[in-house]
């Protein structure tokens, strides 16, 4: 098993995720005593929340490749980054620290055709969803054209994120709403399958919610990883 390095702690409680999917993950395929191989740069997320909402994203791209050098210097050999958002630097992290990157677009856009579904709704931050990042690499590398909410609904998706979810609180009031965008997209735009496409929504939601196909990405990412280092 390959040393694995993870960018994390945005926010921990998904790392917590991680730590959790990749150490069984391993247990599934090798049995016994055997857990992941991993180091870990957990960020204080504050200092990184502060970075993006200002939109100081060159000084958070600098921060992820110090980052990923320390791991790279550790013994990793290959990254990951533990939240979609901050794969909008994904590119320059890889290109700087010279180690492979599991990127979790790639990782969703795997789950997407092996489900073969058609017209995905992204659920995500509002970065994920307004900016290019991710829906461009699903686009262009994979040919997967996904659906966004409407503004008023991205709003509350964002809000839910940095105000509740990343802070450990999971509530029965936002699972509703979510559902009930989700219901809304089935109905006017005829969406086949959901994209958590935040490494914390699976804290709210999950498969049994829904009639129609959920991607976790973060359990998704964390199979894909292992696929690869083991
Ligand atoms: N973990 C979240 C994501 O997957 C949001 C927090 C962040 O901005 O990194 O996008």
């Amino acid at each position: 098993m390959k040393k694995l390095g993870i960018i994390g702690g945005m926010s921990w409680e998904s790392t917590a995720t991680y730590y959790n999917s990749l150490n069984q993950g391993v247990r599934a395929r090798l049995g016994g005593l055997h857990s992941a191989n991993l180091l870990l740069h957990s960020f204080d997320f504050a200092e990184i929340e502060a970075l993006q909402t200002s939109g100081r994203w060159d000084e958070a791209t600098q921060e992820m490749i110090k980052a990923g050098l320390s791991l790279k210097a550790g013994g990793a050999e290959a990254l990951m980054i533990a939240t979609n958002t901050m794969h909008k630097m994904a590119d320059e992290v890889e290109a700087a620290v010279q180690l492979p990157l599991f990127h979790i677009a790639d990782a969703t856009a795997k789950a997407i055709h092996a489900e073969k579904t058609a017209k995905p709704l992204l659920l995500a931050t509002n970065f994920t969803m307004t900016q290019d990042f991710y829906k461009g690499r699903l686009r262009d590398q994979h040919n997967i054209q996904v659906l966004i909410p409407d503004e008023e609904d991205r709003a509350l998706i964002h809000n839910v994120i940095y105000h509740e979810l990343c802070q450990g609180v999971i509530t029965t009031k936002s699972k509703d709403s979510y559902l009930k965008i989700i219901d809304k997209m089935i109905a006017e735009s005829q969406i086949d399958s959901v994209i958590f496409g935040c490494t914390e929504i699976g804290l709210l939601l999950s498969q049994n919610d829904m009639d129609i196909v959920a991607f976790d990405t973060t359990k998704i990412h964390c199979e894909y990883a292992l696929d690869r280092l083991i």
